[in-house]
C-alpha cells in the first residue's frame, strides 16, 4: 500500500502546499492545496476523501476537486468521510450555495455527485483495500487522526492535534505500527501561539512523543513555511529520532 505525499506544509508559497495525501490511487486523506500536484485524470480516479477536520488548509481544494471531476463527465459519486461535526461545518460554511453549491443535492439527491459519510472516532471503514480508523484528536475544532491498516502494517497520521491522551492510548494499541506522521507547526519561540491554536512546537512534540510506546519511523509534518528549517533544527537539538516528511515522497506500508 502506498501513501503519496502531495502536500505536507503548514502554508503555501513556492513549493509549499498544504496537507493532501493520496492512498493508492482512489483515496484522498485531507484535501489541502497539495492536491494540485495531481493531473485531471488522477483526480478523476479519487472515489473517497477522508478529512481530519474542517480547517481551510485541509479542505482548500475539495470544492474545486468536485467541480473539476464533474466537468470531466464523472457521474459516479465522491464519498466524503468525516465526523458528523466536521460534515455539519462544511455544509453550513462551504457547501451552502453561497461559497459553493451543495453537490450532495446535485443533479438531484438520488444521484448526487457528493455523498456525506459520517465517520466517527473508533469507527473503521474499508477503502482501496485499506482499513481506515478515525482516531481521537484534540484541536480548536472537532478533529480526528487516522490509522491506515494495510494488512501488513499500520500508518498513523495525527492530523492537527495536541495533548490528547486518548490519541496515544489508541496508537499504543496498534500492534503493527510502522509509521507515525505527526505535526509540528510552530518553533518554540511561538509556543504561546502553538498553545492557543492547539498545534505542537518542538518542546511539546517531545512531551507528546514520550507517550509513544511503539517503535516506528516518525515523520514531521505541517511546518509553517517561514520557520520550517528552524523547527527542524530545534527538533534535532532535542535529539528526537524523527525526520521531516517531504512532499513528493511515497511511503509504503
Ligand atoms: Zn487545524
Ligand atoms: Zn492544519
Amino acid at each position: 500500500m502506498r501513501l503519496r505525499i502531495l502536500g505536507c506544509s503548514g502554508g503555501i508559497g513556492g513549493a509549499n502546499h498544504t496537507t493532501a495525501f493520496l492512498l493508492n490511487e482512489s483515496v484522498l486523506i485531507d484535501a489541502g492545496t497539495g492536491l494540485q500536484a495531481l493531473s485531471l485524470q488522477e483526480m478523476l480516479d479519487i472515489d473517497h476523501v477522508f478529512l481530519t477536520h474542517a480547517h481551510f488548509d485541509h479542505i482548500a481544494c475539495l470544492p474545486m476537486l468536485i467541480d473539476s471531476v464533474i466537468g470531466l463527465r464523472r457521474y459516479r459519486p465522491l464519498y466524503l468521510h468525516a465526523s458528523t461535526e466536521t460534515l455539519a461545518i462544511l455544509r453550513e460554511h462551504v457547501f451552502n450555495w453561497r461559497i459553493w453549491p451543495d453537490f450532495s443535492l446535485l443533479p438531484d439527491e438520488s444521484i448526487a455527485f457528493l455523498r456525506y459519510c459520517p465517520h466517527e472516532v473508533g469507527e473503521t471503514r474499508e477503502a482501496a483495500a485499506c482499513r481506515i480508523t478515525a482516531l481521537p484528536a484534540r484541536h480548536t475544532v472537532p478533529a480526528v487522526g487516522f490509522c491506515l491498516d494495510s494488512g501488513n502494517s499500520s500508518l498513523v497520521y495525527s492530523g492537527d492535534t495536541v495533548g490528547c491522551a486518548d490519541f496515544w492510548d489508541a496508537v499504543n494499541a496498534i500492534g503493527g505500527l510502522s509509521t507515525l506522521i505527526i505535526e509540528t507547526a510552530f518553533p518554540d519561540s511561538e509556543q504561546g501561539l502553538a498553545h492557543a491554536s492547539k498545534h505542537l512546537c518542538p518542546a511539546t512534540l517531545q512531551r507528546e512523543l514520550a507517550h509513544l510506546e511503539r517503535s516506528a519511523q516518525i515523520l514531521i509534518t505541517h511546518l509553517k513555511p517561514a520557520d520550517s528549517d528552524l523547527i527542524m533544527q530545534e527538533i534535532a537539538a532535542a535529539g528526537l529520532p524523527v525526520r521531516r516528511l517531504l512532499a513528493g515522497e511515497t511511503i509504503e506500508f
